[in-house]
């Protein structure tokens, strides 16, 4: 299974929480500061995403979502 996942940055914290917890490690930091002036998390476009939610589960901002393909 493949997937995908959307970021909505203007949420993120830049916690790091899905990027430890992410088993493909297909997400890092943008180094980007957000509105808020959080560096927010980016998604790393990649085939490896198998789209298994678990970035979205640790995500305490419900910034995440996931799409699978
Ligand atoms: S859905 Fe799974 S593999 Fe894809 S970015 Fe999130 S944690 Fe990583
Ligand atoms: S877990 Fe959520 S709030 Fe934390 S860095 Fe990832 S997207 Fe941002």
């Amino acid at each position: 299974m493949k997937g995908y996942i959307e970021i909505e940055k203007e949420l993120c914290k830049g916690c790091q929480l899905c990027i430890t917890f992410c088993p493909k490690k297909v997400i890092s930091t943008s180094g980007k500061t957000n509105a808020a002036g959080y560096v927010s998390a980016q998604f790393e476009k990649s085939d490896a995403c198998n789209g298994c939610a678990i970035c979205a589960m640790v995500c305490p901002e419900v910034a995440i979502e996931v799409y699978r393909e």
